[in-house]
């Protein structure tokens, strides 16, 4: 089987931000045809400036945290580029900083609207498409702290384990028709995200090293591979699984 994109379509969400742009990019140098999809607009444009990928590419601005702005997205790759076939539910946020009897309510749930019901409504708004169409490939990003926890990240690793919870039931109830379900699992990589906790909390990114045997961080390029890999027939018979690309993380 091979791993090439060619002639797949693919949509990658929160596509302006580290993961998301990089693995925009891989996925063209695979060959597929991308929709970037970002909250953000001049994050997403920064990314197709970035790919620099012609007619491969295209950026519409979507809000995971919204149907009918998921819905349009899907819609927008199909009339673009016929199909969909590679979705990578990536964008998310973070929240660092409170123990958890000090996080609000409000805090909680924004966590969990977007890293979690994101990915539900994520997946809501692409499996009909994909039903259609015969099948198709989700990715989720999910992270070491789907399968792990650390201090001050309650609303964070709770929607992360959530995520990995969402891919096995989707996995379950649609591999059969097609669509293999499967969650990425990013260890610390060098991010904007990451930069932002190094600003409030200097000094995090040396402690995170020491959780990473692999003596370094990751970069979006390590975790973008994992992701057309999944997306290619090379993975023919991966659904319901969890890849961790984490630098050994989990193995602590
Ligand atoms: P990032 O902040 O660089 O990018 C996230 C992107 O998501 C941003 O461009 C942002 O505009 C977008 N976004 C936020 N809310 C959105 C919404 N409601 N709708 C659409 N887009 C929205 O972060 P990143 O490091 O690239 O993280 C990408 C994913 O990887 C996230 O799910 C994150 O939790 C996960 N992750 C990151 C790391 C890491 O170390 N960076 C580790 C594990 C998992």
């Amino acid at each position: 089987m091979s791993n090439s994109l060619d002639g797949k379509v693919a949509l990658v969400t929160g596509g302006g931000g580290g993961i998301g742009r990089e693995t925009a990019k891989v996925l063209v140098d695979h060959g597929a045809r991308v929709v970037v999809a970002d909250l953000s607009e001049d994050a997403g444009n920064g990314t197709l400036e970035y790919i620099d990928g012609g007619d491969a590419v295209a950026f519409v601005r979507a809000d995971v945290t919204d149907l009918a702005s998921m819905q349009h997205l899907v819609q927008a790759a199909v009339d673009r580029y016929g199909r969909l076939d590679i979705a990578h539910n990536n964008a998310g946020i973070e929240l660092t900083g409170p123990d958890l009897a000090d996080v609000t309510v409000e805090q909680f749930d924004k966590v969990i609207a977007v890293n979690l019901t994101g990915v539900f409504i994520s997946m809501k708004a692409e499996i009909p498409q994909m039903l259609a169409q015969g099948g198709g490939s989700i990715i989720n990003t999910a992270s070491s702290l789907g399968q792990s926890a650390i201090a001050h990240q309650s609303a964070y690793v709770t929607s992360k384990h959530g995520v990995i919870g969402l891919t096995r039931a989707a996995a379950v109830e649609y591999s059969d028709k097609g669509i293999r379900v499967n969650a990425v699992l990013p260890g610390v990589i060098q991010t904007p995200m990451i930069d932002a906790l190094e600003e409030t909390y200097p000094g995090f990114k040396d402690a995170l090293l020491t959780k990473h045997p692999i003596g370094r961080l990751g970069t979006p390029h390590d975790i973008a591979e994992m992701v057309a890999w999944l997306g290619s027939d090379a993975a023919a018979f991966a659904t319901g699984s969890q890849f961790a690309v984490d630098g050994g993380y989990l193995a602590i």
